[in-house]
């Protein structure tokens, strides 16, 4: 040990050097100046002081006032001055991997070094750190991952958790682990940064600590709603108060009707406006408006609409527009680049910001534009809080946000856009407002913002709660009712029996709560469990191909689309891709089409025929690359996809994965004189949605159906389903109940084996029988 302490003791009086040397450098002064412009500069005594007084401290500040790039900085900066450089190890956070590295360079940048001397970053499968690395910047994920392996954090002096506001899944289940730990390792120090003024919450969580608040200065910032914006195009919209059958609703009221034939470009905009303000008589006409049948589009020609206005009459300063995910940034920027303004790079630099982006992108995007040229950056809600944007003063906001990247130890990703909350869209309101007075275009009406909730719900009380539950058992933290207990928000005891019941069911836990074989490879996929069987199965079955499809399928919005006014010719071709009773199948050949299409480069087309969505048929294929890599990592498969998919063309073999993926969603089809009903345990009769293909039938001919979800609106209705025999329930259905069937499944594994046939088929009708008495009562 002394002669350990030696070597540090040097490498101490080492870091002291090149800090003293680089802060006596011309450019090293001139960085020391500009971060002390920060808010966080004034703090940083304060805020040194509190760390050493106590344990814990929560540092609460608004979004750009330094308190990513610079509390790490100072807490390193003091122990190198005190000589105790190289002793330290300070870890912080990051929710989202883009910031963990972009947050690492800025902060190497800032220190006058590479990437990987003092500081460094790790983010799943990537990094970079060296010997003397003192600063790591890395993902939640990363340090959950890290705990798996060493529980006491060994020599970590510091965490740092980041942007904890977001009350992201990971972060919370983060702190209930830290919280154990701090008891154990009282040396270690823990620092909460949050961008909104919920100090108080995470202060008493930890028995009340110090809190220290870093005041910000912002300029005006002046809205626009979506009625102000349509002002701008002559149109006017009021809102009227509506009685249908559910009751009253809020629509709008034009002053004038828009030209139904020869449509001009403000045509498309007021019409994409409407489709904003959810205006009911909409009636989509042209293939400009496809893309818009789907409730969750943007407007783009609403954007490029505000884009051209701030152009043509705005002062100078950068554009912000905030949008749903990479598929829906991608594609406008598509469409941006093809125009005469934003498409000519010695007037516009426009570029894109979201989690999978490439790092030259990210460093684009805070370089300085050449003078008379404007930065327009089409964003996620990464842009919120954890990535500041220098020199914006407009900003366009959808009101929608998704989840656009996960970690490997993240639970279920949330892939269908949602509206924000009041605070998400201050926070992005105020992005407008950092260097000058700003503006900001809502693309949403007024009355839609007074709706939105306060503050977003924590994930841990908004997500199902499967995917963490497998998390907790693969770090051994003993029981996941005792353990959910001691949360921030502790989600409701009901959830979690119900989370561990179906993890059960589905056999990734077995009857003492512990992980199964499957559980431990499920619990390492992002993704919901139901998937993550679908794609284990499937893969070891070779039909990946088709089953990457039907998971990615279930992830997105529906890509079918069904317009009110031509729900016929909708449904018709929909149809057309089915032959034998399966959504899931259909989309299967959609998909097959559309891949086909996209050859030809007549996607287009192809889904304008077909009455499908683009936007769900582009991200159904990201998807399918992401869960293909993350079967891939976790060393399911590898090489060659071919091998994987060698029966991808029997339909009955991807049928039946598809049962294994969906059970225990499943109902039982009870035939009558003209048609049949449906019958699930819990429900009853359930009824299937008008699009189901299995809808536009009269007969179907096999006994049971699995489906995906179930939605109460006045009875049960089903969504996707596929059509399966007896057979396929009892190979791939997993337990029915705890009771017998459960061991005459066990005992028809292990016949099958060795395909005896007569003995299969007499348990199979013994199994046939009871499954029948069980569903009958
Ligand atoms: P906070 O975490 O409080 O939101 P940050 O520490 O992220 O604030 O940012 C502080 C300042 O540093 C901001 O003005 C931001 O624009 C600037 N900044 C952050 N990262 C970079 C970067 N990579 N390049 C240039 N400026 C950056
Ligand atoms: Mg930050």
């Amino acid at each position: 040990k002394a002669t350990l302490d030696k070597i540090l003791w040097s490498r101490s009086l080492q870091l002291r050097d090149r800090q003293e040397y680089w802060e006596a450098s011309v450019e090293g002064r001139r960085m020391v100046e500009s971060r002390r412009s920060l808010p966080a500069f004034k703090q940083r005594d304060s805020v040194l002081k509190a760390i050493s007084q106590n344990q814990v401290i929560v540092i609460s500040g608004e979004t750009g006032c330094g308190k990513t790039t610079q509390i790490p900085q100072f807490i390193l900066e003091s122990e190198i001055e005190a000589n105790r450089g190289a002793f330290c190890n300070i870890i912080c956070t990051q929710p989202r991997r883009i910031s963990a590295m972009s947050v690492s360079e800025r902060v190497a940048y800032e220190r006058g070094e590479q990437l990987g001397e003092s500081v460094g970053y790790k983010v799943r499968l990537e990094g970079v750190r060296g010997r003397d690395t003192r600063l790591l910047f890395c993902t939640t994920g990363v340090l959950l991952r890290r705990l798996l392996v060493d529980r006491n954090l060994r020599g970590v002096t510091h965490v740092i958790v980041d942007e904890i506001h977001e009350r992201g899944m990971n972060e919370d289940f983060l702190l209930i682990i830290l919280k154990d730990l701090l008891s154990r390792r009282p040396e270690l120090k823990l620092i909460l940064m949050s961008a909104t003024l919920d100090a108080q919450l995470f202060s008493s969580y930890f028995g009340g600590t110090g809190v220290i608040h870093i005041p910000g200065f912002t300029y005006p910032v002046r809205s626009y709603f979506l009625e102000d914006i349509l002002e701008m195009t002559g149109y006017r919209l009021t809102p009227y108060n509506q009685i249908d059958d559910y009751g009253q609703e809020r629509t709008w009221k034009m002053n004038k009707q828009i030209p139904r034939k020869r449509k001009s470009q403000i045509a498309f905009v007021v019409e994409d406006a409407l489709r904003a303000a959810d205006f009911k008589e909409f009636r989509p006409e042209t293939q400009e408006s496809l893309s818009c049948w789907n409730p969750d589009c943007i407007g783009f020609n609403l954007i490029e609409f505000i884009l051209c206005h701030i152009c043509e009459n705005g002062s100078p300063g950068g554009i912000l527009v905030f949008m749903t995910g990479w598929d829906d940034i991608s594609s406008l920027k598509e469409k941006l680049q093809i125009h005469p303004i934003f498409g000519n790079p010695d007037r516009v630099m426009l570029l894109a910001c979201h989690g999978s982006m490439a790092s030259f992108e990210q460093r684009l995007i805070f370089e300085e534009p050449a003078s008379g040229v404007r930065k327009i950056v089409l964003a996620t809600n990464i842009a919120e809080t954890s990535i500041t944007i220098n020199d914006v003063a407009f900003v366009i906001d959808c009101g929608k946000a998704k989840e656009t990247s996960y970690d490997a130890l993240n639970n279920t990703p949330c892939l269908l856009p949602s509206w924000i909350s009041k605070v998400s869209a201050q926070q992005r309101r105020g992005r407008a407002g950092r260097v000058q007075p700003g503006q900001c275009y809502h693309l949403y009406p007024k009355y839609v913002y007074d709706a939105f909730a306060e503050y977003q719900l924590p994930e841990i009380l908004r997500t199902p709660l499967q995917s963490l539950c497998l998390q907790i058992k693969s770090l051994n933290l003993g029981s996941i009712s005792e353990f959910l207990s001691r949360a921030l928000q502790s989600p409701e005891l009901l959830a979690v029996q119900k989370a561990i019941e179906y993890l059960k069911i589905i056999g990734a836990l077995d009857e003492n709560e512990y992980l199964t074989t499957l559980g431990r490879y499920l619990s390492k996929l992002p993704m919901e469990p139901k998937l993550g069987k679908m794609l284990i199965l499937g893969a070891i079955l070779g039909c990946l191909d088709p089953i990457l499809t039907v998971a990615a399928g279930l992830s997105v919005r529906d890509p079918f689309l069904t317009p009110v006014d031509k729900k016929d010719l909708a449904e018709a071709a929909k149809s057309q891709f089915s032959r034998d009773n399966s959504d899931h199948l259909a989309l299967v050949r959609a998909y097959e089409g559309w891949k086909k299409a996209e050859v030809e480069s007549a996607v287009y087309d192809y889904c304008w025929k077909n009455f499908l969505s683009i936007q769900s048929m582009r991200a159904i294929d990201s998807l399918r690359k992401e869960f293909f890599s993350l079967l891939k990592n976790i060393g399911l498969i590898d090489g060659n996809p071919a091998i994987y998919n060698s029966e991808g063309n029997d339909e009955n073999l991807t049928r039946a994965v598809i049962c294994y993926g969906l059970y225990p969603g499943i109902c039982s089809v009870v035939h009558n004189e003209r048609s049949f009903s449906l019958k699930t345990m819990e429900d009853g009769q359930v009824l299937l949605y008008s699009n189901s293909v299995n809808a536009r039938e009269t007969k179907i001919p096999y006994p049971w159906l699995v489906f995906n979800e179930k939605i109460k609106v006045n009875s049960v209705f089903l969504r996707d389903s596929t059509a399966v025999s007896d057979s396929v329930l009892i190979l791939f259905g997993g337990s029915i109940s705890k009771g017998n069937i459960d061991g005459h499944l066990k005992m028809l594994g292990g016949y099958l084996e060795f395909f005896m046939e007569p003995a299969v088929a007499e348990l199979y009708q013994t199994l046939k029988k009871e499954l029948e008495e069980l569903i009958q009562n």
